[in-house]
């Protein structure tokens, strides 16, 4: 199991998914693959260490389960846009 990133380009609108900490590693994976708009570098590293820290989470989770018999939860988070993000298409 791994985390996966939903990452929407606000420049053509386009949707696509990113899985785990690894396949991010490379960079490639983020940018978009519509338009093929860059992700900013510093972007890039912050949603690389935000997705490896969900990993490590619910990887930890999964082991704690099975090892201390501790329940177990798997999060994901989402991004729900406001009313401010008047240009999201
Ligand atoms: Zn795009």
């Amino acid at each position: 199991m791994h985390t996966k990133a939903v990452i929407r380009c606000g420049s053509c609108g386009y949707e696509y998914s990113s899985f785990g900490s690894s396949p991010l590693r490379d960079g490639k994976s983020l940018d978009c693959p519509s338009c093929l708009r860059e992700m900013e570098h510093q972007m890039k590293s912050k949603l690389i260490a935000i997705m490896g820290e969900l990993d490590d989470l619910n990887r930890d989770f999964r082991k704690y389960a099975i090892e201390r018999e501790e329940p177990v939860f798997q999060v994901s988070i989402g991004f729900v846009p406001d009313k401010t993000m008047v240009d999201w298409r």
